[in-house]
């Protein structure tokens, strides 16, 4: 069977797919579980075990390998992704903020020399990244953007503007900012006044780039540090400029695929745990002198828990099957994963929680954290209503895509 069998396993498609996953497996078990708890509850971003991604070229799993990467697809991604969310969603929020939105983002668009000069700090982990798309008022209507761009004679850039909800924007609570941000500005704009934007690479340390505020107290996803970041006069070079100015349109949508297809991902790892979780538990509690599997409303939750949980698996790897990281083109389907795919999980870890009763709630038993978490990923890289939007114009345009 061995080869045979691991063809038709669309999760792990080869056996360098089947290592990833066990050696981050792994990893997760030794190194991520144990702190899980205690940096929900101190709602601290353990820097220190972020770096050491690096070391297992995690940080930069889709930047080709002459940049310091592993050079590999979009698959992998969902793998890490994957399994850091088995134990600590908040965790990984910080890694994909990193590994996809920064890392992955620059190995497509950035220019050779962009690409050699940051590249091999991003991956290794010397360097941590983020990515600045929302701001305060403009969330999903992102092309409303206001944090602007101007070109100076001397060919610098003078930016100006606010940035809210940017995971990995604060490394701690000091305010210390990320040392490399991707940020989008306006520097122009159409004829029905929406933005026109650009990319630009801010790093630590250039005049009027600094953190506004740590957002604290967040529901989930507390281990990951979200903040707001400022822009004053932010005095760029023309050599941090990704591309063409006003040409940035196309690497953000492209990117935001990638994202959706990553939080689906993280959304499979805490279904596969809540399930395990609830599972388990079914067979050592009693009540009424029974296990409470023999109950006919546990089943329901557990056998609907798993049904759920298959149908995110196979959407979720047939999606990055499909996804070259390279192109835009996927939209039907990142959107269509992460909408299924985030609510569903939701609702396995709530069923976890009920299933476990009083101790489901409790910090200990990690599926109240788990459904905490989930909470976010109906809300950040798009919301669900976004997505039930975007599927809605693409099959005006994609009819086609029902019928194959
Ligand atoms: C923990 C966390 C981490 C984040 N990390 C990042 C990050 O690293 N980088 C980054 O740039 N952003 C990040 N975000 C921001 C996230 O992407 C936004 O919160 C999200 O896009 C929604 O924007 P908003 O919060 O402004 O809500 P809004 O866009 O104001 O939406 C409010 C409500 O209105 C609905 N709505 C809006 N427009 C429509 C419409 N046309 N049709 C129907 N309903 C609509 C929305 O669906 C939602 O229900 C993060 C957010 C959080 C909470």
């Amino acid at each position: 069977m061995g080869d045979d069998w691991r063809e038709l396993d669309i999760a792990n498609p080869t056996q360098e797919h089947s290592m990833l996953r066990e050696m981050v497996r792994d990893f997760v078990r030794e190194e991520v579980e144990p702190q899980a708890l205690e940096h929900d509850k101190h709602e601290r971003f353990n820097v220190e075990l972020f770096r050491k991604l690096g070391e297992y070229g995690l940080l930069g799993i889709s930047v080709p390998e002459k940049y310091g990467g592993a050079g590999m697809d979009a698959t992998a991604v969902a793998i890490v992704n994957e399994e850091l969310s088995y134990s600590d969603p908040a965790f990984c929020l910080a890694y994909l903020a990193h590994a996809q939105l920064m890392a992955n983002n620059l190995a497509q668009n950035g220019s050779e020399e962009q690409k050699s000069r940051i590249l091999p700090k991003v991956c290794s982990g010397e360097w941590i990244g983020c990515m600045a798309m929302s701001e305060p008022g403009y969330g999903t209507d992102v092309l409303g953007m206001q944090t602007s761009a101007v070109q100076k004679e001397d060919g610098n850039w003078l930016i100006n503007g606010n940035k809210m909800w940017i995971t990995n924007g604060a490394i701690d609570d000091q305010g210390t900012p990320a040392d490399i941000v991707w940020l989008y500005a306006r520097t122009g704009e159409d004829d029905k006044g929406r933005a026109q934007i650009t990319t630009f690479l801010i790093e630590k340390g250039m005049d009027g780039y600094a953190v506004g505020q740590k957002i604290y107290d967040k529901s989930g996803m507390r281990a990951s540090n979200t903040a707001e970041l400022v822009f004053d006069n932010c005095l760029v070079p023309p050599e941090n400029v990704v591309g063409n100015p006003g040409g940035s349109m196309t690497h953000m949508m492209r990117n935001l695929e990638i994202e959706r297809l990553g939080l689906a991902a993280m959304a499979l790892g805490i279904a596969r745990r809540s399930l395990s979780a609830m599972n388990k538990y079914a067979s050592e509690r009693e009540a009424f002198g029974h296990q409470i599997r023999d109950f006919g409303q546990i089943q329901r939750h557990i056998g609907e828990s798993w049904a759920e949980y298959r149908a995110i698996r196979a959407y979720v790897y047939d999606t990055a099957s499909s996804t070259n990281l390279g192109l835009a083109g996927n939209r039907l389907d990142s959107d269509g994963v992460k909408l299924f795919a985030t609510t569903a999980a939701k609702n396995i870890s709530d069923r976890a929680i009920q299933v476990m009763g009083g101790y489901g709630y409790v910090g200990e038993y990690v599926v109240e954290r788990l459904w905490r978490d989930s909470k976010l990923l109906e809300i950040g890289g798009g919301t669900l209503e976004s997505h039930q939007k975007n599927i809605t114009r693409d099959l005006v345009k994609n009819h086609d895509a029902i019928e194959r």
